[in-house]
C-alpha cells in the first residue's frame, strides 16, 4: 500500500504516515539509501539518526553520545591501528591513528620537505 492509501484508511495525513514510517524504519523502497551499512540508530542512545547527503554515515545522534560511547568502550579504540613513523623531514618518531600513509610528524615538516630551501618568510 502507498502512504496515501494508508493515510485515507486510518484518517491521517499522508505526511504524517510517511513521517511515522520513517521514524520507525518502515520507509518503503523509495527513499532508502543504497549503502545502509548501519542500522540508522544512535549507537549510544538508540535514537534514529538523520543522515546527511554527502556526509560520512553517522553512528551517533550527537557529540555527547559519541563522547559517552567512546568513554564506555575504550577497548574499541585499540581496533584502530596506531602506526609508528619516523618523520621524513625532521627524523623524529611519531605515531598516527588509522592512517598508514603519514610521512611527516606535522604539517610544518610536510611543507619543509616539499618546499625545501624556500627561505624563512611566510
Ligand atoms: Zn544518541
Ligand atoms: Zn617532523
Amino acid at each position: 500500500m502507498g502512504y496515501t492509501k494508508i493515510a485515507a484508511e486510518i484518517g491521517m495525513t499522508k505526511n504524517a504516515v510517511a513521517a511515522f514510517c520513517r521514524r520507525n524504519g518502515l520507509s518503503g523502497n523509495m527513499s532508502v539509501s543504497a549503502d545502509k551499512s548501519e542500522d540508522g540508530l544512535c549507537r549510544e542512545c538508540g535514537k534514529p539518526l538523520v543522515q546527511e547527503d554527502g556526509m560520512k554515515t553517522r553512528v551517533f545522534c550527537s557529540k555527547e553520545c559519541k563522547a559517552k560511547w567512546w568513554r564506555e568502550h575504550p577497548e574499541k579504540m585499540n581496533h584502530k591501528a596506531t602506526y609508528q613513523f619516523v618523520c621524513a623531514a625532521c627524523g623524529r618518531p611519531f605515531e598516527a591513528y588509522g592512517n598508514s600513509k603519514r610521512k611527516y610528524c606535522s604539517h610544518d615538516c610536510y611543507i619543509n620537505a616539499r618546499f625545501k630551501g624556500g627561505g624563512g618568510h611566510e
